[in-house]
């Protein structure tokens, strides 16, 4: 690993200034470490600079009304600990406990989670369901991108040089459900999982799959079978088959198409029954 210095700026124009100051590639952005410090130990990144962000006042999560706004450098388990949020979007409680042990989860953040932007993210697919934004800061000012147009694929994003997640604001409080299938939970990664939200704004379905490269999707074919509010079993049915038929599914190393296709529908299917009992899924 080469030598590298490490700011922690005090204020988000001194960040932005550290990472303007640091030149392009040069500079790489710290919150809770827990994917960033392996890419260092891997060489992945070989920045001059390493600008923490642990001094920024992001450290947030704020309701207002049916809109919840969460601060890119809140640890994981300050989201899971909010009542409201366990109560008012289960699928959010559920999924950041999906995210490795107690342990990791006071450390890693939202922002990080999207900066890295994983294919197998426990995150970002219930942030696609909820029709997630992210405000972004950076040396032409602010701006905000919903999660569907941000995430790209593994490590790509729509992060401009120098800008960084400020906040991810979740327009409105969904009955949603985050459920997942690994093979050791708490050491591994989810190789399949489903999100689905219904938003009464809208009076639409949300069905988000994660899992497999390049990155977590939403699936409309499912969300329309769905139908409406309160979608009978002919109709769960019928999303499910749509869910298998139409999500991009793939293998890699770590599980079968078929395998990931035969998933899928009981997924969905444990999903909706989850919302309908007012819980996130597990
Ligand atoms: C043992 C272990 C288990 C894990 N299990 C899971 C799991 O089950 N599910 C899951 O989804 N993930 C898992 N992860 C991955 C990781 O913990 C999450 O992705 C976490 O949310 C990353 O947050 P962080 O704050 O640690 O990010 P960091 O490591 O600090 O940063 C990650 C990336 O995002 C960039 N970044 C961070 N914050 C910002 C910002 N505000 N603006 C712009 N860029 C930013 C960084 O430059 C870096 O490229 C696991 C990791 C480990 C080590």
């Amino acid at each position: 690993m080469a030598p590298f210095a490490v700011v922690a700026p005090a204020s988000p124009d001194e960040a932005i200034a550290e990472l303007r100051a640091a030149g392009p590639g040069e500079a790489v952005v710290l919150a809770g470490g827990t994917d960033l410090l392996f890419d260092l130990e891997d060489s992945r990144v070989g920045p001059r600079r390493v600008v923490s962000l642990r001094r920024l006042p992001w450290r947030t999560l704020d309701w207002n009304g049916p809109s919840l706004t969460i601060g890119s450098t809140l640890p994981l388990r300050a989201i899971e600990t909010d009542p409201e949020v366990r109560r008012r979007i289960p699928g959010l409680y559920a999924a950041v406990r999906a995210v490795g042990s107690v342990a990791l989860r006071h450390q890693a953040t939202l922002g990080g989670n999207l900066g890295r932007s994983a294919p197998a993210s426990d995150l970002i697919p219930i942030l696609l369901v909820l029709d997630a934004e992210v405000d972004l800061l950076g040396p032409s000012g602010e701006r905000r991108i919903d999660v569907d147009r941000f995430v790209l694929g593994s490590r790509r994003t729509a992060l401009a040089p120098g800008e960084l997640i400020r906040s991810i604001r979740i327009p409105e409080a969904r009955p949603s459900a985050y459920l997942w299938q690994r093979v050791r939970p708490f050491h591994d990664i989810s190789h399949m999982a489903v999100a689905v939200a219904f938003s009464a704004a809208r009076s639409a379905w949300r069905v988000a799959v994660s899992g497999f490269p390049p990155r977590p999707l939403l699936v409309p074919e499912a969300e329309e079978a769905l139908g409406g509010p309160e979608p009978g079993p002919e109709a769960v049915a019928r999303a499910a088959d749509a869910l298998a038929a139409h999500a991009p599914i793939v293998a890699d190393r770590r599980a079968s198409e078929a395998y990931r296709r035969q998933l899928v529908r009981p997924l969905l299917q444990r999903a909706v029954q989850a919302i309908r009992a007012g819980s996130g899924g597990r």
